[in-house]
């Protein structure tokens, strides 16, 4: 059986036990780029449906076209946007331990039987929140300007991307390969630590991309709301081929990998994917468009 990957969440701070769905999204984002915005943007006609239709939820979708319509455009108008061929998830990727990718997962997370509406609908807005994000400028300046923190030492079987242009190609490429279809499972069991884990798409290829979380990584502490959706994308970093190899005191929360790199660059810091975790995190690119929800 291939190889899982253990994705410890960036901090301990899996504390909260309530379900908050996240509702915010932050109109503060400097009045320098709204200005900028109103005087070159041109949006589709109806860019809410637009955003819906790529997977933002509602909400969201409506903040973003009124805080940040020139990111919007710029999401909406790239051909090659990560995530091109998958426009939403489909109710049936959320599986349970009956299905029959669980069992790889189950020597390290025990598989729960199913997910709750509650869990899907909050996965689905991290997940089309993620979407936009890495399909932003701001992601693409982010991932080249601050490239040289990858270590090559570190890579594994596929090697990292020069640049942005390379790993978005990789994304669509490995996703393209599993026909698009991720599979979602959610773990559990006493071990509340917050973790998530997933698959690598390495030939020979399996018909799906997988991916587990525990569901506590759904949850939102005050200050850390990014915290999931920032682990997530590191785990579909892995399903597309990237790995943290080696030592993992070496790569574990380390902006020297691809997977910890991206997580950094939404949740904690955009010009400095390698700057320390801090609460309230200004210059992740998640706050940027999503601001805070328990403020
Ligand atoms: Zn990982």
């Amino acid at each position: 059986m291939r190889k899982l990957f253990f994705c410890f969440a960036k901090k301990a701070i899996i504390i909260s036990f309530t379900i908050i769905f996240l509702v915010a999204c932050d109109p503060s984002d400097g009045n320098t780029t709204k200005t900028t915005d109103q005087s070159t943007t041109q949006l589709p006609s109806d860019p809410q449906d637009a955003l819906v239709s790529i997977g933002l939820d509602v909400e969201d979708a409506k903040c973003l076209i009124k805080n940040h319509p020139s990111d919007v455009q710029y999401v909406l108008e790239n051909p090659d946007r990560i995530f091109k061929n998958l426009p939403k998830l489909a109710d049936d990727m959320f599986v349970g331990s009956s299905d029959r990718g669980a069992a790889p997962f189950a020597s390290f997370v025990s598989i729960l039987p199913t997910w709750d509406k509650d869990q899907i609908r909050q996965f689905k807005k991290i997940f089309g929140r993620i979407v936009f994000v890495v399909n932003t400028q701001k992601f693409e300046s982010a991932f080249n300007n601050n490239i040289n923190l990858l270590n090559a030492d570190y890579e594994g079987k596929l090697p990292y991307p020069e640049n942005y242009e390379v790993f978005r190609d990789q994304a669509n490429k490995a996703m393209l390969a599993s026909n698009n279809h991720y599979k979602f499972y959610m773990g559990g069991g006493t071990d509340t630590t917050g973790l998530a884990y997933s698959m690598p798409a390495y030939p020979p290829r399996m018909p799906d991309l997988y991916v587990a979380i525990e569901p506590q990584i759904l949850e939102l502490v005050k200050g850390y709301e990014h915290n999931a959706a920032s682990l997530i994308l590191h785990e579909l970093t892995h399903t597309w081929g990237y790995e943290h190899a080696g030592n993992a005191e070496n790569t574990t929360l380390k902006a020297n990998n691809i997977p910890y790199y991206v997580q950094f660059i939404i949740g904690t810091n955009a010009e400095n994917p390698a700057a320390k975790v801090e609460p309230y995190t200004p210059k992740a690119l998640l706050e940027v468009y999503f601001g805070h929800t328990l403020d």
